[in-house]
């Protein structure tokens, strides 16, 4: 059978200003993601990037005293240590600026203009700079932006036109087709009663108020703005129009993964565009939920310290990945705060995964410091726990492909406790009192060692560091030199007994310290702007 491709993409940020937790939650579930998929064999292509034009970050550079190209520069410099201190690893990183990006949107809006997909005509309406959309007084009753809640300014220019209307019916089969374009699938409920049952307008696709942005060809007064310029990143990645070997080989997208406020553009607008350059739809597109603070949606002024630099600096990289894809529903809302992320570190982390190994070995080391010895005597409690293991996997494996993080780490957390559980029922501290218990403890031992390798490669899509340091602990080798077992591979999961007794084991520090709630929210609070 021919490997699988998987092709997964973020939305590309807009890098008017620093990236913050936000972004860090839609980057990091993508990763887990193409972490997995890698994990599962399959042939993965993962992009990220930057949308770089418009007249927000004309402005902002302006303001800052930098050509509009000095400052996306500066800012791609940025994102890209952003991505490499959260342990993301990109196949792709594409940036609107790229000359081979820049030309095949020329070449996109040309081909659009040949077959009349696009139209000249002008434009009234209330236009939202941060945003760069366009919406009509019953859109916006009150003047403010419907998806960022901004001021509005009147605006009329001429612009050139993309004949959405002219996909409506197209639109509608594929948002009825059995397996769900768009999930959630309550999100794919509101696009078709709020946009496709009232019937779509054509929209508008360039403009002329600013000039920061790729050049319409054949009427160079028009910057072509952000939907034709920013969605067609997908394929323009991948070298379509003029160099398709990639293109070839990954395109149609897996899944786009975005954030519920561009769901609209995506799930309506990117198809349309598709369908008239005669490419194939991606298979999904999954809008997830908002990370938001407790206050509402997130922003700097609300008294909780959510740069990513910083939190990683103080916890590490793995505790923050994993309190983003724990603490939240894929697909729902969730909050962010500082204490819920010190609790999820005290409880989950250090307590349930960091005890359950340091006290594993720890009873190794103090028992059996040559290795476990061969004479082990053996209880249905053991095959019990084993076969929760295996049940553990295929939940995480269903999960994973319905995108469902948090589901796959509960289930995951499931077994650790259930390991906890294990050590207060046998009492291996009891068994070690008496030689003739030690076969007991031994097979006790051995069994909570073995789950723990299992444990170590199911959380490896998710925390990319501590898979290594339960390894380095219990004397497991990445890979065995002798019998050639790979011990960072998803399928060594799957099977019982692997482990290996040996006289490495070692009681190392703690995977994750315990942090002193109250001290540590103290200390946050001066980090505060
Ligand atoms: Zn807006």
């Amino acid at each position: 059978m021919a490997q699988d491709k998987y092709y997964i993409t973020t939305p590309i940020y807009y890098p008017s200003g620093q990236l913050h937790i936000g972004h860090s939650y839609t980057t990091v579930a993508a990763d887990a993601m193409a972490r997995y998929k890698r994990l599962r064999g399959a042939d993965v292509f993962f992009l990220t990037g930057m949308d770089e034009h418009g007249q927000k970050i004309q402005r902002t550079a302006e303001k800052a005293g930098m050509t509009p190209q000095a400052f996306v520069d500066a800012m791609a410099v940025d994102i890209k240590a952003l991505w490499e201190l959260l342990d993301v690893r990109y196949d792709g990183f594409i940036r609107t600026t790229d000359a081979h990006h820049v030309a095949a949107v020329q070449a996109i809006v040309q081909r659009l203009k040949d077959q009349d997909d696009i139209y000249k005509g002008s434009y009234e309406g209330l236009y939202c700079t941060p945003c760069e959309a366009f919406w009509t007084p019953s859109q916006a009753p009150e003047g403010r932006c419907p998806d960022c809640g901004g001021p509005l300014e009147p605006t009329e220019e001429s612009c050139y036109f993309f004949r959405l209307s002219r996909y409506q019916d197209r639109l509608m089969d594929l948002f009825m087709r059995e397996d769900p374009f768009v999930r959630p699938v309550s999100r794919a409920h509101e696009m078709i009663n709020n946009f496709l049952k009232p019937g779509l307008d054509d929209v508008a696709v360039t403009r002329t108020s600013f000039n920061w942005g790729v050049h319409v060809p054949f009427d160079p007064d028009h910057v072509v703005y952000v939907w034709i310029d920013a969605l067609s990143n997908y394929i323009t990645a991948l070298g379509y129009p003029d160099q398709l070997t990639l293109f070839d080989r990954y395109w149609p997208a897996d899944v786009h993964l975005i954030g519920k406020e561009i769901m609209r553009f995506h799930s309506l607008i990117w198809p349309a565009l598709l369908m008239a350059l005669d490419l194939p739809i991606p298979k999904r597109i999954f809008g997830h939920g908002w990370l938001l603070l407790k206050e509402g949606k997130m922003s700097k002024s609300k008294g909780n310290v959510v740069d990513p630099v910083i939190l990683v600096d103080k916890y590490g990289v793995d505790a923050i990945r994993y309190f983003l894809l724990r603490e939240v529903p894929f697909g729902a809302d969730g909050v962010f705060s500082n204490q819920a992320l010190i609790e999820r570190i005290n409880s989950d982390l250090a307590n349930d995964l960091g005890n359950l190994l340091s006290r594993t070995a720890a009873m190794m080391v103090k028992t059996f410091p040559q290795g476990l010895p061969e004479e082990r005597i053996g209880d249905p409690v053991d095959e019990e726990l084993d076969e929760e293991a295996d049940r553990t996997l295929d939940e995480v494996e269903g999960h994973m492909e319905q995108l469902e993080f948090s589901l796959s780490l509960e289930a995951i957390w499931a077994q650790i406790g259930r390991c906890n559980k294990y050590i207060d029922v046998t009492m291996p501290w009891i068994l070690a009192r008496e030689e003739a218990d030690h076969p007991r403890l031994a097979a006790v031992l051995y069994t909570l060692a073995d789950n723990l390798r299992r444990l170590a490669v199911m959380i490896s899509p998710f925390m990319i560091r501590t898979p290594a340091l339960i390894r380095d602990q219990l004397g497991i080798p990445d890979k065995d030199p002798v019998s050639g077992t790979d011990y960072t591979a998803w399928e060594s999961a799957r099977q019982r007994g692997l482990y290996r007794a040996n006289d490495q084991v070692r009681k190392g520090q703690a995977l994750f310290p315990r942090i002193d709630v109250e001290k540590e929210l103290e200390a946050l609070e001066t980090l505060l702007p």
